[in-house]
Formats: C-alpha cells, structure tokens, sequence
C-alpha cells in the first residue's frame, strides 16, 4: 500500500507509527487538490457559472460519498473542520428540548475532545458528568460492560463514547451502547476518529444519534471532518456558526435557516478539504476489506513482538478478539457483540527503564511514534500514568516496520539501562 503515499518514497528511512495523530496523505487526495486549485478553483453554492457549478456538483458528489461510506443519507452529513468542531457543535446545538435526564455519561477513555465540550454544556444546562469505567489496566471487559448497564438509566441525557479508543486501541460496542441509551432516550455521540478508516462503520446498524471523524486520520486533508447527525436530531439541533449560505430567507431583524445539512455549513467552506476526503473514502471503500485483513494481521504480529520484551506493559485491551468473543456471552439483557482484533492502536510503557529517554531513543533511530498523554490526561491519571508510548499503524505499514521498531526498541532499551 505504500506506493500510494508519497510520504514514504520521499522519507524510506522513516518508519511511521502515529497514524492515530495523523495519517500519510494519499497520492489521489493530493492530486484532487492540486487539479482543482489549478484548474477547477470556484466557490459553491453561490454563482451559476460553468465552474461554479462544476464546483457545486464536485463539492455535493462528496457529500453522497462519505454518506455511502457509513451508510447514511446525504443530508445527514455536515462538514466541519474536524472531530473536534462536529463535537463542539453538537455540545453547543443541544438544549433542554433534545435532552431529557440530568446526567452526561462519557466513558473513562475519552479523547479531550469529547469531554471538555461535554464538560462546557454541562454547566451551561446544570447537568452532571459521570464515568464510564473501565478495568485494571484500561482494559474493556464483560465485567466492565455490566458496570455500564447498571449506569444506564432514565436519568442519563447523553451518552459521549469513542468507538476506539486513541489510546488503548478498544474497541467500544457501540451498538448495544446505543441500544440501551435508545431505550431511556438518551442521546448517543460517537466519536469515530480512530475507527473510520480502519472498522466496517454503519449508521444503519449502529443506530447513534451523532458520529463524528476527521479528515486526516483517514488518508485525507487536515481541517475537515464529518458530522454525521439522524436527521430529526439535526433538524431540531441549534446552529453555532452564523452566516452567509446557511439561511433560506434574511431581514434586518431576523433570519431562516436552511434546513440540515446547509444550515450548520456558514461561510465559504474548506472546499479542497472536502474534494480530498472524498477521494480518501472512496479508497477506503475500494480497500477496505484488503486494509482491515491486513491491519488485523499485523496488529497481532505486533502484540506477538511486543509481548517476548521483558517489562513492557501493555495498556487496554490485548488480545481483543478474545476479550470480546467472551464478552458474548455476558449476562445482561444486551449481548456485546464481538468487534474482531485490534485495530492497531497499542500503547505501552517500561515498567524499568526511564519511558521519555526510551521515546527520544526511537525517535533518533527514526521511529516516528508518540509519547505524551495522547489528549486523554484523566485515562492516564486513573492508570497512575503520566505518559506513554504510542504506536498506531495504518493501512501503509508492513512487518518490515514493526521489525525495525522492535529492533530500534531492543537497542534504545540496551542503550538506556
Ligand atoms: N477524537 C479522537 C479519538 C482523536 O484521536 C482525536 C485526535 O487525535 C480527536 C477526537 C480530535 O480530532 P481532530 O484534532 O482532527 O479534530
């Protein structure tokens, strides 16, 4: 797959290993900006113009292909500038007639940016936020899902759960997450930036009121992302972002917004964004069972690898499928069904050795992964961490990057003690 990146034909020494901050950029997304900014650059939804038209039809086109990408309607799309804005617009579009309860459950590990949003409109409608916990270890496990269940009640307004997390790699069941919220009228938001482009994701089958993903993590551009929204929840959500192309009809007093999805989209978008996202999920579309056979595959040599390092520990889950397929069979009136494998997330650190030392170790040998607290600072204080080490693959690595880190891991380790 990597002949389609040129990252890596310009960079053969690096090996990269942060998909989960960011992924390479792929070749078609690149050439789709390139040729519309020299050739095809026009602004849309405004003039009737050959170009502008052209624009607005490639700009639509996008719309209808993230939509088949998660088996939604168009009109259920927005596009935003990222999973942060999507969640920060939902957290702000929501008032006292969409939410019924008091109560705000966001699971324990939350990216930042789906829970200081959460944290801003609890306070401005005086609601509460509690935690989904998780097990020893940050790991998910019937166990851990019968804890849910039991914090799932009439009381609950919103449920904010990742589908995978950016840290452990778990992958959350959201379905029967969203069944349950459903049941008590919960609204559910699912943040899908680490499992978009590496899960089959369905909105039909998930059945959440919102999702949300980002360009970037998905071979795409940088500043733009979806939001996905059932229709009525979008309809009835309020606008954060006034302006031109949102309202159907203006006066000096007052205004009418177009219905969703135009309504949340004011001002003059990121339009090259868009054209690049759309030609990343018709990639993932074209590959996808190819990518996720692969990234399973090499997820598992990876743990396998990691596993024969004496005083590594790993964080999460381990060993997903096994988890998970136990999980089936747990005793509550909601089965969890069993996502397969790790997606390849897979954090870590040495119970022995100086964990920043290590980090700078790997990245002199051009190791490209993360250390840090990954935007999740309240996982890592429950896990007593204060940082660790990431690796995230994406559909480009191959067992020659995982030899190579483990073989960098090896020597930083022999270099530091
Ligand atoms: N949610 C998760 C799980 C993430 O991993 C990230 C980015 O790392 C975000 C949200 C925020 O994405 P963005 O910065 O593209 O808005």
């Amino acid at each position: 797959m990597k002949h389609h990146f040129p990252f890596f034909t310009a960079n053969p020494s690096v090996t990269y290993l942060d998909s989960a901050a960011t992924t390479q950029r792929l070749q078609h997304v690149i050439d789709s900006n390139q040729r519309f900014l020299a050739t095809d650059n026009a602004t849309v939804h405004r003039a009737a113009y050959r170009k502008a038209t052209l624009a607005t039809e490639t700009y639509e086109s996008s719309r209808a292909v993230l939509a088949k990408l998660i088996n939604a309607n168009s009109d259920e799309i927005v596009f935003t500038s990222g999973a942060t804005e999507s969640i920060n617009m939902i957290a702000d579009g929501l008032s006292t007639s969409n939410l019924v309860g008091t109560k705000i459950l966001v699971c324990a590990s939350e990216h930042h940016a789906n829970l200081l949003p959460w944290q801003k409109l609890a306070k401005r409608l005086d609601l509460s936020i509690e935690v989904l916990p998780l097990s020893e270890n940050g790991t998910f496990s019937p166990t851990t899902f019968e804890q849910w269940v039991k914090l799932i009640d009439e009381d609950v307004c919103l449920i904010a759960c990742a589908h995978v997390s950016n840290v452990l790699g778990n992958i959350y069941p959201i379905k029967q997450l969203c069944l349950l919220a459903n049941k008590y009228n919960a609204i559910t938001v699912i943040d899908g930036t680490q499992a978009v482009a590496h899960l089959s994701v369905d909105m039909t089958d998930l059945n959440c009121d919102f999702y949300v993903f980002s360009g970037h993590k998905m071979y795409g551009p940088t500043g733009v992302g979806i939001l996905f929204g059932k229709y009525h929840q979008l309809a009835t959500m309020q606008v954060s972002k006034l302006g031109g192309e949102m309202v159907s009809n203006v006066s000096y007093q007052t205004f009418t917004a177009q219905p969703p999805p135009l309504k949340f989209e004011a001002g003059t978008p990121n339009i090259t964004g868009v054209i690049g996202i759309k030609h990343a999920a018709l990639f993932l579309m074209e590959n996808f069972h190819q990518i996720i056979s692969h990234e399973r595959r090499l997820s598992q040599y990876l743990l396998q690898q990691l596993r024969k390092v004496n005083d590594l520990r790993i964080l999460g889950n381990i060993g997903l499928s096994s988890v998970l397929n136990e999980s089936a069979q747990i005793n509550t009136n909601e089965n969890i069904e069993a996502p397969e494998g790790n997606i390849g997330i897979v954090s870590f650190i040495h119970e022995s050795a100086d964990n920043h030392s290590l980090a700078e170790q790997l990245w002199h040998q051009d190791i490209s992964l993360r250390y840090g607290h990954h935007c999740a600072m309240p996982l890592l204080s429950s896990l007593a961490l204060g940082a660790c080490l990431r690796i995230s693959l994406g559909a480009y690595n191959d067992k020659t990057d995982v030899d190579r880190f483990i073989s960098a891991l090896l020597h930083s380790l022999g270099d530091i003690k």
